[in-house]
């Protein structure tokens, strides 16, 4: 008779500190086999790139850490969940499936209806717990933030497991994928070891001055957490993060950092629970009145955005730094992505692809939302166009970020430097940078494209369907107080 087993599926919640899940799967009786898909299909995804890959092989590296302390691994597997489960069938009897649930891309959402269906088909029982405080089946948001909250607070189950709660697969029972990883990099490094570290040195200090310096590129890069690609590969839960966070504040810290800092954790819940809701904004605005916006797909326009080269220094300075490194702060995102569908008016679908890719973190249902949110094709927020050139002035104001990601321009002199195609002759001359040559004259010229994007977003807003659909979404989207899902 085979052994009745039970499966622990890691997915986007590589990590063993509060992962319920786990903390459920290790009260069974059954022994656990631990498990990671490489499903290729979905893996090589336009949405993906190398730095995902590496960021999760670098936390499955970190958990393994972890596991082989207690003789046993997480088994990594090149193949989909329904073939594995079919392969280790031929030798064990399984009862359980345990998995936390994804708000994904539409293809990782069919992959778990397949499943689902599959499960049913063959008397496993899949039991999922949900993420970081984003719920299944929701109708509209009445109580969210209170359910949400209530999430947040909830004591934290401590997992102790034993030796021979796991089973560990002989090495050469199936085939496993190794993971290795060959060279340093720029890039932040995945793992739950990581995060802690990210985590403990923000609260010990550079929370300080986070609200002071959020939207400044270069010193939000020291003063604000940067735990957002360890929350979305999920080596970190928001609730463990919530809770140091407040513990913090009642030993002292203040509470306006503190506060500022675990609003932002709800944002994150907030924007998946919209596209759990409505996973149809992959494809189109989630407002569909937006659907007849026109705007006429411009090529050269799209690629001097994606290879920093518009002739904006902050623009370019911020796509030059995320491509690099894999951040940005959200103010510069929001900037990049104004600049794309404003100030070129090109669709937001020709740049979300792009930015994914680039984003360490990324996150489908943040992406998404936020994304459409700062082209202004919701309906319901304000609509905000951003000057790159005010912008650097108010958040560069001493060039340092310009300077270090675009290095033709680190012989201007401020305030000059914000303004390159303004440059005489001879001042292009004497700084070592000739416009047009060593850096591009401006691709447009940002006051007529104001006006224009300003027009025909604001006529937008009027046109009943928009009206109508705006309506819907906050019904749908927001509860009475819009206040907490304002941004
Ligand atoms: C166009 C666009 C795309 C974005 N895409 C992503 C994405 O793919 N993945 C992602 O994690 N964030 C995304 N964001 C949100 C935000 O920019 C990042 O979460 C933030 O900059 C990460 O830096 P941090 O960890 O230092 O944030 P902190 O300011 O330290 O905030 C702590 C955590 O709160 C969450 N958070 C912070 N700001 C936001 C926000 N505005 N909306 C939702 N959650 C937030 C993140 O999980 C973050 O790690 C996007 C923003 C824009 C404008």
């Amino acid at each position: 008779m085979k052994e009745s087993i039970n499966i622990y599926w890691f997915k986007r919640d590589l990590r063993t500190v509060d992962n319920l899940a786990l903390a459920n799967a290790l009260k069974q009786k059954n022994k656990l086999l631990l498990i990671y898909c490489f499903d290729k299909p979905l893996l090589e995804d336009e949405h993906f790139s190398k730095r995902h890959i590496r960021f999760i092989n670098e936390s499955l590296i970190d958990l393994n850490l972890y596991f082989k302390k207690l003789g046993t691994r997480v088994h990594f597997f090149e193949d989909n969940i329904i073939s594995i489960i079919k392969k280790l069938k031929t030798k064990f009897d399984i009862e359980k499936v345990f998995s936390h649930t994804e708000t994904g891309l539409e293809k990782s959402f069919k992959r778990d209806l397949k499943f689902k269906d599959y499960c049913n088909k063959n008397k496993i029982k899949w039991i999922e717990e949900i993420n970081n405080g984003v719920f299944r089946g929701l109708k509209n948001r009445k109580n969210w933030i209170l359910n949400w909250n209530n999430y947040m607070k909830k004591k934290i189950e401590l997992i102790n497991p034993k030796l021979d709660d796991f089973i560990t697969l002989n090495k050469n029972t199936f085939k496993e994928k190794k993971i290795k990883i060959n060279s340093e990099s720029k890039f932040q490094k995945g793992g739950t070891t990581n995060a802690l570290k990210y985590l403990d040195s923000f609260l010990d200090s550079r929370i300080n001055k986070y609200q002071n310096n959020i939207s400044k590129p270069e010193l939000s890069r020291t003063n604000c957490s940067r735990l957002s690609p360890y929350i979305s590969w999920g080596n970190i839960s928001t609730r463990y993060v919530w809770q140091r966070a407040k513990e913090q504040s009642s030993h002292g810290k203040s509470k306006f950092q503190v506060n500022g800092f675990t609003s932002r954790l709800r944002w994150q819940a907030h924007f998946i629970q919209k596209f759990e809701m409505e996973s149809k904004m992959q494809f189109r605005s989630v407002n569909k009145g937006y659907q007849k916006l026109e705007k006429k797909v411009n090529k050269k326009y799209i690629k001097a955005w994606e290879m920093g080269e518009t002739g904006y220094p902050l623009v370019d300075a911020c796509m030059n730094c995320l491509v690099e490194t894999g951040y940005l702060n959200f103010r510069m995102r929001a900037m990049l992505v104004s600049f794309l569908t404003h100030h070129l008016w090109q669709p937001w679908q020709e740049g979300v692809v792009f930015l994914a890719n680039n984003f360490l973190d990324f996150e489908p249902g943040i992406h998404y939302s936020q994304f459409q949110m700062q082209a202004g094709e919701t309906g319901i927020n304000m609509i905000r166009i951003y000057n790159p050139t005010k912008n650097a002035k108010e958040h560069d104001s001493e060039g340092v970020f310009i300077k270090k990601w675009i290095p033709k321009l680190k012989e201007i002199p401020t305030p000059l430097v914000f303004e390159p195609w303004k440059l005489s002759e001879i001042d292009q001359e004497t700084f070592n940078c000739k416009i047009g040559e060593d850096y591009p004259e401006p691709i447009v010229d940002i006051s007529s494209t104001y006006k224009h994007a300003a027009s025909q977003l604001w006529a937008m807003k009027n046109d009943p369907k928009v009206k109508l659909e705006s309506k819907r979404i906050l019904l749908k989207h927001t509860n009475s107080d819009r206040t907490a899902f304002d941004r």
